[in-house]
């Protein structure tokens, strides 16, 4: 791994591109170094794949869902250090899911939602939402970040934590140029698509406690019912993930074709009429396969640092230790 050298480590300052995990754990590092530090997410709200919405119906009540990642396991003493001190905060509890009734592993879950996990790492972070980057530039020894809305941000270094094909895509209308033997590592890094569906039931669904199930049926991975979970207290909100066999064969077609066909094939486990529902299209939800390092430096023309769950573990833990670890580096250089 290449690295930059500075003389001024304390006084840098870093814009982090991506508020998900791996975005926000690595800001909040730097930030309780002292850095500098601000985060830039071109979503509504932050967390990324840590995804949480709200279908809300005068009748039926408020169907909270969440509908990216739906739990998360835990490998590392690093990241199960973590995970203790958000259960101490109550930010994340377990979930006691027995889909592989043999593994002794334990599945995690955001108390609230997933994505108030997101919001618990963003507290006293400068973070600017609906702030999508659409050209980085460097200008002799600083960053200019040019943003779709046309505000700019300055930074001495870059950490890029969004999927590799918008960070590739990012740096290739920047022009600025990879090592082709790096590059080509990166493009072969593709990513399962996910097409969820979010239902908002009349009635109760028929899905088991504690509320989640991995399917490996023809066309559905998981069906999740949030109240169960414990996160929808009041509406009836069930989350659907296509499989990715019909999530890519579908992607393009019409969401009553995509709902008409997934709604069959969950109707054991419904056992309700749909109110309300809507359809999320997620192009990256997992990367099949990974970088096998925890991020990577780029020094020409400034530094920049790249990570997120594509380096070493497709899932949050991922996600997690690689921007704990592209932090340390920064704070190391
Ligand atoms: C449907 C689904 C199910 C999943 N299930 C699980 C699971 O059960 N367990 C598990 O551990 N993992 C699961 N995952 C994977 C997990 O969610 C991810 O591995 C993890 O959240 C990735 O975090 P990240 O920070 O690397 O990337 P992201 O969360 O994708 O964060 C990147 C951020 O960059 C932002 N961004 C992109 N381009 C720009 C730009 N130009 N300017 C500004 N911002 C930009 C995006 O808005 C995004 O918020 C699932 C994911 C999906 C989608």
């Amino acid at each position: 791994m290449s690295s930059f050298t500075t003389s001024k480590a304390s006084t840098l300052s870093y814009l982090v591109i991506g508020g998900g995990m791996s975005g926000l754990i690595a800001a909040t590092v730097l930030r309780d170094r002292h850095m500098q530090v601000t985060v830039v997410d071109k979503g509504r709200a932050i967390g990324g794949r840590m995804a949480t919405r709200r279908i809300k119906n005068a009748e039926y009540g408020e169907g909270i869902f969440d509908y990216g990642a739906q739990y998360f396991t835990v490998k590392s003493s690093r990241f199960q250090a973590l995970v203790n001190s958000w259960m101490q905060e109550g930010i994340v509890k377990q979930w006691s899911l027995n889909n592989h009734i043999l593994s002794r592993e334990v599945y995690y879950r955001g108390v609230s939602s997933n994505r108030a996990i997101a919001h618990h790492l963003a507290e006293n972070l400068d973070v600017h939402t609906d702030t999508r980057v659409t050209e980085i530039t460097w200008l002799d020894d600083y960053w200019q970040v040019q943003t779709e809305t046309n505000d700019t941000f300055s930074a001495d270094v870059l950490l890029l934590t969004p999927p590799l094909p918008q960070t590739l895509e990012l740096l290739e209308r920047s022009q600025i140029e990879l090592a082709p033997d790096t590059k080509q590592r990166l493009e072969q890094i593709v990513y399962y698509r996910c097409i969820a569906v979010l239902a908002l039931l009349a009635q109760p669904s028929q899905i088991p406690n504690p509320g989640g199930m991995q399917l490996d049926g023809n066309l559905l991975s998981w069906i999740a019912c949030n109240h169960k979970k414990g996160i929808s207290p009041q509406g009836n909100a069930v989350t659907l993930h296509a499989n990715p066999e019909f999530s890519e064969t579908h992607w393009e077609a019409d969401n009553v074709v995509i709902t008409n066909q997934l709604f069959a094939a969950a109707s054991p486990w419904l056992g309700s009429s749909v109110i309300d529902y809507q359809v999320h299209r997620w192009r990256y939800s997992q990367p099949q396969t990974v970088y096998g390092e925890p991020y990577l430096v780029i020094t020409e023309p400034g530094p920049i640092v790249i990570c997120g769950d594509a380096f070493i573990q497709p899932n949050v833990e991922g996600a997690v230790l690689s921007g704990l670890a592209a932090a340390d580096y920064l704070l190391n250089v």
